[in-house]
């Protein structure tokens, strides 16, 4: 026989279960930080494009208040040319031309008209005299129709045809009446820029249209595809900042069709809106990128702590199979004597707890060195092996087998009195004669054994294997083959 070992279950399962668990936990946290990261995904594109139209609107104003600013100046310029003040008037016109010359805040032209719409003064000498009453945003001021500032759509402004944003304001006279329209044109490609500093990746464009019709004023990229582009009076951004000053957009392109995800923003004053518009689906992929990296990274730290799971349940088989080796005589996986000694002392003493009896079988094979010699040491390895499979099968699990020496073996027999013992020693020499142990033609193989018994033998091992030593001396003495008891102490 040799020896099993159950330890394949019992040194994987700790680390396995271990891993298991760790393998749970981790999964769960990572579940439930990704659900929870998805939930707040939208809710994140939404903000980030708050902050992108806040942006936006920023630069507006900036822009705005330069243009505020030259329009003041076109107020004051007429109301000192009305005082005859001509030297400080002539002042601010060069002061604007210089402003205009620097393009400063995008701001490329400027110019006022008279109450015909003919321009009187302009930045660049070669437009004065021209007649612009005709234009939407000038004739509304003239026929004192308009509110306050007019934000004209992007147009052709100008001799050279650049494109260009008119900004223009009524120009009164010291009684209130109007008397003219200042203009100041912005270049939209300029605003454009302005717009495209906080815009991350191409999937996000920040936007000005004017609030009116929808005219698409500026934009973070592509602006100059799109001069002269149709206005859209229902672009849901319009739409949306005709209803509330700000808030957040969801809609499909129009021209595009792609779901967009944004937010707007209608600076104070004016009759524009800045949009953050960001595609959902690459925002979204985004995150799925950042999620399938997450779920990668978790899955290598579970290939990691299998790896440790395994290195560690090697460890422990392989400290299991020493421990078991150490154990057992590797011929016949029979216990070997100094294990032996340790159980059996335990058993006795067990049996001196409990009262109950025990007994010792002390096993030796007749003639052996006469087997060996005849048929070579490796018939008489075999004849071991099989005689202590037999002894294995003879006795039960909870007693012990052990190669006492060369070719003695020792059993102990757990709550089994003298009686029965040298029954089942009986049984056992006659099974080992049936069993033709070595598997050699003509080789018949006979033991003697000697039985002692705890307590009337002796209480420790010690001197039960003394009496059943004695026991088998006798059983050698008398022709071999048999069974002897040890005499009863008395004797
Ligand atoms: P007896 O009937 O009196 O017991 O005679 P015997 O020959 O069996 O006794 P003896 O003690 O003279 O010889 C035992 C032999 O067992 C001597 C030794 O070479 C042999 N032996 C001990 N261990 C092993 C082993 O592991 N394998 C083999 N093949 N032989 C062994
Ligand atoms: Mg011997
Ligand atoms: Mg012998």
């Amino acid at each position: 026989m040799g020896p099993r070992y159950p330890i394949l279950s019992s040194a994987l399962l700790p680390p396995l279960l271990l891993w298991l668990l760790f393998c749970a936990v981790l999964g769960s946290g990572v579940a439930t930080y990704l659900l929870r990261a998805s939930a707040e995904a939208t809710e994140s594109i939404y903000t980030r494009a708050e902050a992108v139209a806040a942006m936006a609107e920023h630069t507006l104003l900036r822009t705005f208040e330069a243009v505020q600013g030259v329009h003041d100046l076109l107020q004051l310029r007429q109301s000192l040319l009305e005082t005859d003040e001509a030297p400080g008037a002539y002042a601010i016109q060069s002061h604007v031309a210089r402003l205009a010359a620097g393009g400063r805040f995008g701001i490329t032209r400027v110019s006022t008209t008279d109450r015909d719409g003919r321009v009187v003064w302009a930045t660049e000498p070669g437009a004065v005299g021209a007649l612009v009453g005709d234009r939407d945003h000038i004739r509304t001021h003239l026929a004192g129709t308009a509110a306050g500032v007019v934000v004209s759509p992007t147009m052709p402004i100008g001799p050279d045809g650049r494109w260009g944003i008119q900004v223009s304001r009524p120009v009164r006279d010291g009684w209130g009446a109007v008397v003219g329209v200042g203009v100041v044109s912005l270049d939209p490609l300029t605003l454009s820029r302005g717009l495209g500093k906080d815009v991350a990746g191409p999937s996000q464009v920040a936007v000005v249209r004017r609030l009116g019709d929808g005219a698409l004023l500026a934009r973070s990229r592509d602006m100059e595809q799109r001069f002269g582009e149709t206005p859209d009076p229902n672009h849901p951004s319009v739409v949306a900042a005709r209803a509330a000053p700000s808030g957040r957009l969801g809609y499909h392109g129009v021209r595009s069709r792609r779901a967009v995800m944004g937010a707007y923003r209608v600076p104070e004053g004016l009759p524009v809106v800045a949009t953050a518009a960001f595609g959902r689906d690459e925002e979204r992929a985004q995150f799925r990128q950042h999620a399938t990296a997450f779920i990668a990274a978790t899955g290598v730290a579970m290939l990691f702590g299998l790896q440790v799971a395994m290195s560690w349940a090697r460890g422990r088989r392989l400290r299991e199979r020493l421990q078991v080796e150490a154990a057992r005589d590797p011929l016949t996986g029979l216990l070997n004597r100094r294990s032996l000694q340790a159980r059996a002392a335990r058993m006795l003493a067990e049996a001196r707890g409990k009262g109950q009896k025990a007994a010792l079988l002390l096993l030796d094979l007749d003639h052996f060195k006469s087997i060996n010699d005849t048929h070579g040491h490796a018939a008489g390895d075999a004849v071991l092996r099989d005689v202590a499979e037999v002894l294995v099968r003879e006795i039960r699990r909870d007693d012990l087998a052990c190669r006492w020496g060369g070719e003695e073996m020792l059993a102990v027999l757990r709550n089994c009195d003298l009686r029965h013992a040298e029954e089942r020693a009986v049984k056992l020499r006659a099974e080992i004669a049936a069993a033709r142990p070595g598997g050699v033609p003509g080789l018949h193989v006979t033991a003697s054994i000697g039985v002692a018994a705890f307590p009337e033998h002796g209480a420790g091992l010690e001197e039960l294997t003394k009496r059943a030593d004695a026991a088998l001396y006798i059983a050698k003495r008398f022709g071999r083959d048999r069974v002897v008891c040890a005499p009863p102490a008395a004797a």
